[in-house]
């Protein structure tokens, strides 16, 4: 089929009947659209997490287990066949609780907690496949584990694309037609060993173009809670507005930069095949959306906002980095060392400063390796900052036109700016800011550079 959709939907467009109902309504009203990627339902994934933790007591894994019965029932109850349902659901929430008596016991790793969370897309697309029958609809469920191969570094797993492509043109692609709709899983996979992984927290919409980048769809279509990218997160900021069109440099700087709508990961495999993506939101498809593409009809000099909290700060310096060699290589190759992808650089004379962001792996690992510390301690004086907000200007060309870089100073200059960064690309101004209230920041910024 030359005009294959891939659709996703994420938690809050299957947290409940209606809004499974309404994200039907999206994929039936779209006879391109054949296979359907799907998150756990709303809350689902946060409540997993929590018991791969393994701290949870015995009373808060059983209050945990009610809360996942809870969601899941109150879905059941307006389907049919609901014994077979629910039996479905409770043989997944024992394997939960053993998995997390397991975790509790034996200490938790990112392996453990994979298996764990990988039950929340396991559960609501089975019962998104009993939506679609409900609605006589003939729906097909589909383990993407058989064919989302990545390696085996769990909780931000890799892709291998290649394989990907060779499993998905072998499994997937013969099974769909005219007659039946393909509901997956997003977020998980599997190793070549077949032990589940998961991509990182958000990492449905990263399973959606992977897919669709194997079976050489037309359109990746991400539905959401939202009608669209908009000029910054709405959450945050009223007058924000929805984007019709962005270029995938755009769309992947505001990921990049953390606006949550898309997952960073998104464009990597779009951009490969020129794939547009669409953006709307599932409850009012009728609202349009935005399309991401390789360029647009303009290229604003201020595009959007976003906003990235709790970044680390490091500042190493060392009187010897006077007119030496090697120095920058050094620290980065100890970042390398402990795997931890530097952000922002600044450097002067004697001092270079990075920034670090906690990342987006599943088990919410966060933090500094104290022990990357103490070998940069070895070459230079360290200073950690921690807990400051990082705010991204996206647009185009900002310092090639006179003063339009300087409007954006102006307005930044009543927050306390820690780092400035601008240059490696021509679609991004960075602020690390001290502290203070960001939505003030955010919202300030939006006015002066967005709303006129
Ligand atoms: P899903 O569960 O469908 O994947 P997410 O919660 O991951 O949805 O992403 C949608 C949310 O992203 C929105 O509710 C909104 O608050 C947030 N968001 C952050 N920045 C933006 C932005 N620039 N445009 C739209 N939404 C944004
Ligand atoms: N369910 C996963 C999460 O909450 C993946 C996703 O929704 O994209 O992070
Ligand atoms: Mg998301």
């Amino acid at each position: 089929m030359t005009n294959l959709d891939i659709a996703k939907f994420g938690g809050t467009s299957v947290g409940n009947f209606e809004a499974m109902t309404s994200s039907y309504k999206v994929v039936v009203s779209n006879p391109n659209s054949r296979v359907v990627v799907i998150s756990a339902c709303s809350g689902v994934t946060n409540l997993l997490v929590e018991l791969a933790s393994g701290k949870c007591s015995n009373e808060k894994i059983d209050e945990i287990i009610s809360k996942l019965r809870d969601i899941h029932e109150q879905i059941i109850t307006h389907l049919e066949n609901q014994h077979e349902l629910r039996n479905f659901i409770e043989g997944h929430l024992k394997e939960i609780k053993d998995q997390t008596l397991v975790a509790n016991d034996k200490g938790t790793n990112d392996q453990i907690a994979d298996a764990i969370v990988s039950h929340g897309e396991l559960m609501s697309s089975f019962l998104f496949v009993a939506l679609f029958k409900h609605y006589g609809t003939d729906a097909q469920w589909f383990d993407v584990r058989t064919v989302m191969r990545t390696d085996s570094k769990f909780s931000c797993a890799k892709p291998n694309c290649d394989e990907i492509r060779v499993l998905t043109r072998d499994k997937l692609m013969p099974l769909i037609s005219d007659k039946t709709i393909i509901i997956t899983q997003g977020f998980i996979g599997s190793n070549t060993l077949g032990e589940t992984t998961t991509l990182g927290r958000g990492g449905s919409d990263y399973s959606a173009a992977l897919l669709g980048e194997a079976l050489d769809v037309a359109t990746i279509s991400i539905w959401t809670d939202v009608p669209g990218v908009f000029t910054t997160d709405p959450r945050v900021v009223k007058n924000a507005k929805p984007i019709p069109e962005l270029t995938y440099i755009e769309a992947a700087e505001m990921a990049n930069f953390g606006a949550k709508v898309l997952h960073p990961s998104t464009m990597v495999p779009a951009v490969r095949r020129a794939i547009p993506i669409f953006v709307g939101s599932s409850k009012e498809p009728e609202k349009g959306g935005t399309w991401v593409r390789p360029s647009t009809q303009t290229a604003p000099n201020f595009r959007a906002l976003a906003l990235r909290k709790n970044q680390t700060l490091i500042v190493l310096s060392s009187p010897v980095m006077v007119g030496a060699t090697g120095f920058l290589a050094n620290v980065f190759s100890v970042f390398a060392k402990y795997n931890h992808s530097i952000d922002l650089v600044s450097t002067s004379e004697i001092s270079i400063a990075v920034t670090i962001d906690g990342g987006t792996s599943t088990s919410g690992a966060q933090g500094l390796d104290p022990n990357m510390l103490k070998e940069l301690e070895q070459f230079c004086h360290v200073k950690v900052e921690q807990g400051l907000p990082l705010i991204a200007i996206i647009g185009n060309n900002m310092s090639e036109n006179n003063g339009v870089i300087t409007k954006a100073f102006d307005c930044i200059q009543q927050f306390s700016v820690r780092m400035i960064c601008y240059g490696a690309s021509r679609h991004n101004l960075c602020f690390l800011l001290k502290d203070g209230d960001t939505s003030v920041a955010l919202n300030e910024l939006h006015k002066q550079l967005l709303e006129d």
